[in-house]
């Protein structure tokens, strides 16, 4: 299966060096929700590698709302089940029966 080709944000993209971690990050923040009603946080850093290049790229990517929250990093796309509660409201529907519906039959009187 096909990868999508994603640039390593660790990787400095002059000459190559991958680095431990980032200096800084920091949080973006998409004050709009996408398609599905979710909050999408961008996780930026900035980096800088031994021979003295800086840049800066994004770490990962939060998805909060909806039906739970998706963390995209390194290692793919991560769901984090939303809390039991939500399902909460799926479970069981109430039907109520009236009692006098079921006792009664159609009787003809038929008078000879
Ligand atoms: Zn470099």
């Amino acid at each position: 299966m096909p990868r999508k080709k994603q640039q390593d944000p660790y990787v400095c993209p002059t000459c190559g060096t991958r680095v431990e971690k980032p200096e800084k990050t920091w949080q973006l923040i998409s004050p709009i929700p996408d398609a599905q009603g979710r909050i999408t946080i961008t996780v930026m850093g900035s980096f800088s590698c031994p021979n003295g290049h800086k840049w800066k790229a994004v770490v990962s990517k939060i998805r909060a709302g909806g039906s739970g929250v998706e963390v995209e990093g390194k290692k793919g796309v991560k769901k984090i089940a939303s809390e039991e509660g939500e399902n909460e409201r799926d479970r069981g529907e109430v039907i109520e029966l009236d009692l006098s519906d079921l006792d009664r039959e159609d009787f003809e009187d038929e008078e000879d």
